[in-house]
């Protein structure tokens, strides 16, 4: 663990990265989130670990399917301040909030865990409430942080995945 004078700072992050839709100038969803990444650390966010790309079905009512990914960071920013920064980000990316829920987007950045535990606020729940029931999101993070503990149910990130993809047998 870096000590608090380190200038990557003291916390760490689980980053979730997905994208569905094209960027003009990046191109495609894994070429969209290699940029993300790029940008992070231009932004100052040191990147510890990059999970390799998968793509996924969409959720909810795009029918684009999406890229996604995960990262490991370090910095001194607390989460509120760490969300505005991304959503920065995705605003840079083109990303446009039309209301919809789950809507096509170029560029999505969620806070799946952090190294303080839980928060929870208005505009920002950590852990992530839905990253549990993700396989998209679990199967990039269990390349980049499977030891580390939710502090929900106090599995492994590895575990979490394990369970949730795990082949059951068809009731009858
Ligand atoms: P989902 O959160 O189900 O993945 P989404 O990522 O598409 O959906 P967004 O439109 O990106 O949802 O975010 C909606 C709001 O969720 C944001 O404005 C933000 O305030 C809030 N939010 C709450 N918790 C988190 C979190 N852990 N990471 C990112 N955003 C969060
Ligand atoms: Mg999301
Ligand atoms: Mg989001």
């Amino acid at each position: 663990m870096p000590r608090i004078s380190d200038p990557a700072g003291p916390w760490r992050y689980l980053i979730a990265l997905g994208s569905n839709q094209r960027h003009p100038r990046h191109g495609p969803p894994p070429k969209v989130l290699r940029a993300a990444l790029a940008a992070m650390a231009a932004a100052g966010l040191a990147l510890e670990a990059a999970s390799p790309i998968i793509t996924s079905a969409p959720v909810g009512p795009s029918r684009r399917r999406y890229a996604n990914g995960a990262a490991r960071i370090a910095s001194p920013l607390d989460p509120p301040a760490l969300l505005a920064l991304l959503q920065r980000i995705e605003t840079a990316f083109g990303r446009v909030r039309r209301g919809q829920r789950w809507g096509a987007r170029t560029l999505d950045l969620d806070v799946i865990l952090w190294s303080g535990g839980p928060w929870c606020s208005k505009t920002l729940t950590v852990p992530h409430p839905c990253f549990r029931q993700r396989a998209f999101v679990l199967c990039p993070a269990a390349t980049v942080a499977p030891y580390w503990r939710d502090p929900g149910t106090a599995c492994t990130i590895r575990h979490l995945h394990a369970r949730l993809t795990r082949p059951r047998p068809i009731r009858r």
